[in-house]
């Protein structure tokens, strides 16, 4: 094993890209924005632009550096190829990211993982899950992304669907439509913009009840927040939020029976007052012997998804 890999977490305006040991130490990170105009031509040369310039100011050859690992967010196939167009990207995608970046790195290894999955992998490796062989993140942002370990490995399925938590249908009655083109998923109500939006419903709904957020513009967090401070509606929603997520779940428990779960994402900084219920809902859910798996927010924060990348390369 070589001594240095890099860790890059590839998103729509910024990619993280981390210098670590074999041994998963963060040696230095830093950003490099992402140009997506012209389908994102430059964001694999600048990106090989990126690492290069720090193997230089670091004195570092090629034979001291195991790899590269980068999480996109999009499918994934033979922890290589991104078989679709990653919207977020401006049209980029359908191509072997492994082989065009190992080329640009004038053929340093490069492994290429789902974003969500690779931030669940970083977990599993330095994070609120190490020493485990299986846990399952979900990670609640503007979106619901998963990431499903099983014995070390991502399970990421025939389409790359696997983990795809966010799009599991937690009420056939919905009628919003999911911006997957789906009804009821598990986004429309447990992501930061499903929270605000079936708070604005909540409200609607209860014209006469008090509520500190009436009238005003809000956020998720701001919906918390009030749960905590004691207001009645506010708690009503966070209740059916930690619900609809508990039974998500249970309904994962069944299938993947993991370690631990994991929730990760701006929406986890809530604390005890999302965890407390999530819990509870939970266990009303799951079946008796995995009841007690315990659910635990995240702890690399934005930085899971380039120590998960590094895992990539340094393997389980
Ligand atoms: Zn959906």
């Amino acid at each position: 094993m070589k001594e240095y890999a890099f860790g890059i977490d590839l998103g729509g305006t910024t990619a993280k890209v981390g210098l670590f040991t074999t041994s998963g130490q963060l040696v230095e990170k830093w950003e490099v924005p992402t140009d997506t105009s012209e389908q994102g031509l430059r964001i694999l040369p600048n990106l090989a632009a990126a690492v290069q310039a720090k193997m230089q100011e670091k004195g570092l050859t090629s034979d001291q550096v195991e790899g590269v690992g980068i999480g996109v967010p999009g499918p994934v196939q033979e922890s290589s190829v991104v078989p679709i167009v990653c919207a977020n990207l401006g049209g980029w995608g359908q191509q072997d990211v492994a082989a065009n970046l190992s080329a640009l790195l004038g053929g340093i290894r490069v492994m290429v993982g789902n974003d969500a999955n690779v931030a669940a992998l970083g977990e599993i490796w330095m994070g609120a899950a190490k020493g485990c062989r299986s846990a399952v993140m979900v990670t609640l942002g503007t979106g619901v992304g998963g990431g499903v370990i099983v014995n070390g490995k991502v399970i990421d399925g025939a389409h790359g669907a696997g983990g795809e938590i966010g799009h599991i249908t937690v009420n056939p009655h919905e009628t919003a439509t999911c911006g997957c083109g789906k009804h009821g998923c598990l986004e429309q109500y447990s992501s930061a913009t499903g929270v605000v939006r079936c708070m604005k419903l909540l409200l609607e709904a209860n014209p006469d009840q008090p509520c500190v957020l009436r009238g005003r513009d809000f956020a998720a967090k701001d919906v918390f927040d009030a749960a905590r401070a004691g207001d009645a509606l506010a708690a009503r929603e966070v209740d059916e939020m930690a619900n609809v997520l508990g039974l998500a779940l249970a309904t994962i428990a069944a299938t993947a029976d993991p370690e631990v779960f994991l929730v990760g994402g701006g929406v986890a900084r809530a604390g005890e007052v999302l965890f407390k219920p999530l819990a509870e809902h939970y266990k009303t859910y799951a079946f008796k012997s995995c009841r007690e798996t315990p659910i635990k927010q995240a702890s690399l924060g934005n930085d899971a998804g380039i120590y998960g990348a590094v895992r990539l390369i340094v393997g389980a």
